[in-house]
């Protein structure tokens, strides 16, 4: 186990853990709400540290990321815990296991992490599954290590954290998939059991203008946030607070979790919230988890020809420059290729 970082110790052995905005204030022998750190003896440890509960090589387009490498694998990692409460939660599995459990996961060293991407062939590390800042300290220690070895990191997260360990995070990722899952504090609290809206918009804002790469994904539950004011709103805050050429994903959700009996998003409303995003002014808008082509090509947003095809998770044709242009008017794309 791993002393934590970025806690505050208080009278009577309590810690307060500033990794997120929840602010858990823990007793001694107790879990935070995530259930990866506890109070061991007064002192805040990670019990995430080290404790990959799933790894798999995965395309880079599943994570959803259509603008960094395209057609690049990458070695995902997961652990156990997440600081939210989604009742639609795709990995509950690992999001919602107990504490002790972390035990029974063999132990890695965070330079290690590297070169199991470098065996599978992969130049890319994404930390995704369940939310990953529950394991900050090994992510960024990782994360760190593998620059040296040139190696990308890419965080995919729901972007929850309190400001200073996500400004400390930045500088050692390559991109970041982030969701905004609805608009709103009233829904955040719906959502994930929190309402820590304005802390993902920041935290998107810093991410963006750090140069990290970004893309953004909206997972649809219909009736929940799929109304059309809101995804216009979100739309326009993209185009607006971000730039009209960060990828928006929105995705159709499925039953899961807490909301079995919740149908699959409609490919229609899909449609329908891409085409919001285009009147926003976005210039790459996609759709993921239906079957429709034409809302997974990526498009030149100033001559409209078709740049990148793909099928499902794989790309089946990339026309974009080595130096990420459009190979007939030469505009530049945004992202990495
Ligand atoms: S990271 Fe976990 S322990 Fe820390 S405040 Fe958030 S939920 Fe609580």
């Amino acid at each position: 186990m791993n002393e934590a970082r970025w806690r505050e110790k208080t009278a009577h052995g309590k810690i307060v853990c500033r990794l997120c905005p929840r602010g858990c204030v823990i007793q001694e022998d107790s879990p935070g709400f995530c259930g990866a750190r506890k109070n061991i003896a007064g002192s805040l440890h990670s019990l995430a540290y080290g404790r990959p509960a799933a790894i798999a090589l995965d395309p880079i387009e599943k994570k959803p990321l259509y603008h960094f490498y395209p057609g690049a694998s990458t070695i995902s990692l997961g652990t156990l815990g997440c600081n939210m409460r989604c009742p639609h939660c795709q990995n509950a599995s690992l999001s919602f296991a107990a504490p002790e459990d972390f035990l029974s996961i063999p132990l890695r060293q965070p330079e290690t992490i590297a070169d199991e991407a470098i065996k599978n062939g992969s130049r890319i590390i994404s930390w995704t599954y369940n939310e990953p800042l529950v394991w900050a300290e090994y992510v960024l220690e990782s994360a760190r290590a593998a620059r040296e070895k040139g190696i990308s990191s890419v965080l995919v997260t729901a972007g929850l954290a309190n400001p200073e360990p996500w400004a400390e995070l930045l500088p050692v990722l390559d991109a970041c998939c982030l969701d905004i899952k609805g608009w709103g504090d009233g829904l955040y609290k719906k959502l994930t059991g929190f309402p820590g809206f304005e802390y993902v918009l920041q935290n998107a804002v810093s991410a963006f203008d750090s140069g990290c790469h970004l893309e953004i994904v909206t997972n649809l539950m219909s009736g929940w946030n799929d109304d059309d004011a809101s995804l216009l709103a979100i739309a326009e805050w993209i185009g607006t607070r971000l730039s009209p050429d960060v990828p928006w994903h929105i995705t159709a959700s499925r039953p899961a979790h807490r909301l079995m009996d919740l149908a699959p998003t409609p490919p229609g409303t899909i449609e329908r919230a891409a085409a919001l995003g285009r009147k926003a002014g976005l210039r790459h808008v996609y759709g993921g988890n239906i079957h429709n082509k034409k809302l997974q090509e990526t498009l030149c947003p100033q001559c409209a020809a078709a740049l990148i095809r793909r099928e499902g998770f794989l790309v089946r044709e990339n026309l974009i420059t080595q130096n990420g242009r459009c190979p007939h008017c030469e505009t530049e794309i945004y992202g990495r290729f």
